[in-house]
């Protein structure tokens, strides 16, 4: 039986090696010259820049994401590196023994002794936070729980160990409620309280803060060497070793529909596919109402049509830097203040957020070194308007935002380094809105807010459409590689079921 995916990013590839793995014939259709969407990187000269993620939910085993790569591709060949620090920031204050410098150390143990030494009036405040993190870590196994397609009675065990999950309900509902921000009010120390609330670059709600410095504490979070660009080409050649079809260079331009069964693909050259069942692992609003027309929708779901910006998930202007230096002795990681200033989109900052790619070798020549400058933005339409209006100016406006980037860096950590600058790259969001046809070149679909713990309206089917099923970071509010995975892996599952099979998530080959 035949299926044909729209989309091979880290879903649309996902779902196609599940369901090679049952025995269809799958191809996934991807308009970009290479799959990996969003899960992605690129060479520049000597250097190769990470497009992407630092952190791979399921890199190492004691999570049910690991559990899901391993039925993809041999995650544990990969190389990954678990970080003692996420990130370390100065702030405008000093801490009791005189240090700039916040560490947000990964280990709960270290990060729990760290803060009370430097605020021991606040001890009640961070043993309750480190607590908060400790009670996820041992249910990590089960979030989200590794269903199979067995009579009920077999997964019996599964449902009593989930038992352990019911008072989740009410920690999500209390820590969804506040953000980083609310929470750090709650501190009397001056250093801890502006260091909690600049945790992240944007405010975060608790419970996710939560859940993200569980998975760094347990190391079930890596970075892969060779950057998101080698984890991707992994993921594609398990899907073409499985004997899926990727046709790149392919761009969709519609959903073939008779009697409301998706039949086929319209593609941009002109012809039509033909298929037994239809996925889209592209984006949600181009796949509901232009791949679709908008004619298979609820209410709820139509009202997310024009949602404001503040719903869609930032996306990001990326300064990339090849630097002829070995940047050995810095953090991997750092934030630091630096003179108010505007980017060409309106958006103001006050920090510079830094990566610093001295931890992954493959990555640049010997004594060089790769670095990354990251700006989030909501204001994707100005520069996805710019580009598509105006080339020459979009990139007069690119280069002038890069220089004043690079002299702001030059105050920080000397000419010495900058002027060994030898590669520059900005990403803006029309960059991934052109290269992968996310809405306002989100980065990780819906921005996560009371959607975390309350419905959301958006779902894998749709309503009176049959034959057809979704996958991706839109499918959750929070999105990101963790959702992309999971949805696939659903969305495999309900192929297999509505034509009549059981899913077997490990069946290797056809
Ligand atoms: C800078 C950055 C850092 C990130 N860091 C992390 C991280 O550390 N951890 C994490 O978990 N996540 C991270 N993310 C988010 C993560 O990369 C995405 O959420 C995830 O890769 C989305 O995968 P997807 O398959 O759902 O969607 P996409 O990657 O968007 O894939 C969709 C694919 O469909 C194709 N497509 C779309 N329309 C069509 C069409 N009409 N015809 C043919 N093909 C089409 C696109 O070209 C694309 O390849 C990061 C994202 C960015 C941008």
């Amino acid at each position: 039986m035949k299926v044909d995916i729209i989309g091979g990013g880290i879903a649309g590839l996902s779902l196609g090696i599940y369901l090679q793995h049952n025995g269809f014939d799958t191809t996934i259709y991807e308009r970009h010259t290479t799959a990996g969407g969003l899960c992605t990187g690129w060479k520049r000269g000597a250097y190769t820049f990470n497009g992407c993620m630092h952190w791979l939910l399921g890199s190492a085993s004691g999570i049910s994401f690991h559990t899901f790569w391993q039925e993809l591709l041999d995650i544990d060949s990969l190389d990954f590196i678990y970080f003692d620090e996420r990130v370390q920031f100065e702030l405008p204050l000093r801490d009791r023994h005189g240090s700039n410098i916040f560490h947000f150390y990964n280990d709960v143990d270290r990060f729990e002794q760290y803060l009370t030494d430097i605020a021991p009036e606040d001890t009640k405040h961070i043993r309750l936070w480190m607590s908060r993190i400790r009670y996820i870590m041992p249910l990590l196994d089960y979030l989200p729980p590794v269903f199979e397609d067995r009579p009920w009675h077999r997964n019996l065990p599964l449902y009593v160990r989930l038992m352990r999950l019911a008072p989740m309900g009410l920690f999500m509902l209390r820590w969804s409620r506040i953000t980083n921000t609310q929470f750090a009010k709650r501190f009397r120390n001056p250093f801890v309280r502006m260091a909690v609330a600049q945790l992240y670059e944007k405010e975060m709600r608790m419970a996710v803060l939560l859940f993200v410095q569980a998975y760094a504490a347990k190391r079930v979070a890596g970075y892969p060497i060779g950057s998101s660009l080698h984890f991707a080409d992994k993921l594609a050649e398990a899907y073409t070793d499985a004997g899926g079809t990727l046709k790149t260079n392919t761009l969709v331009s519609g959903i073939v529909v008779a009697d409301n069964q998706a039949r086929g693909l319209r593609l941009a050259d002109g012809t039509c596919t033909s298929a037994d069942f239809v996925a889209s692992a592209a984006d949600w609003h181009w796949t509901v109402f232009d791949a679709l027309g908008g004619r298979y929708i609820t209410d709820n779901q139509r009202k997310l049509h024009n949602p404001p910006k503040e719903r869609i998930f930032y996306s990001f202007c990326i300064l990339y830097l090849g630097i002829a230096a070995d940047l050995a002795d810095l953090p991997h990681f750092f934030r630091f203040p630096v003179e108010p200033f505007a980017s060409p989109d309106g958006t103001r900052y006050e920090r510079l957020e830094v990566h610093i790619y001295n931890y992954d070798p493959t990555l640049a020549p010997r004594g060089c070194t790769t670095m990354a400058v990251n700006f989030q933005t909501r204001e994707g339409q100005y520069w996805i308007d710019l580009r598509n209006n105006d080339l020459q100016e979009y990139r007069r406006q690119k280069a002038e935002f890069c220089q004043h980037v690079i002299s702001l860096l030059t105050n920080k950590l000397g000419s010495h380094i900058t002027d060994r600058i030898s590669v520059t790259d900005l990403t803006t969001p029309a960059t991934y809105a052109r290269y992968t046809g996310n809405r306002l070149g989100s980065s990780q679909g819906w921005t996560p807010n009371d959607n975390v713990a309350m419905p959301f309206p958006v779902t894998q089917t749709l309503p009176g459409l049959e034959r057809f099923v979704m996958a991706g970071h839109w499918m959750k509010a929070g999105g990101g590689i963790p959702i992309a995975l999971h949805s696939a892996r659903n969305a495999a599952w309900h192929i297999c079921n509505a034509l009549g099979r059981r899913f077997e998530p490990n069946k290797k080959g056809k």
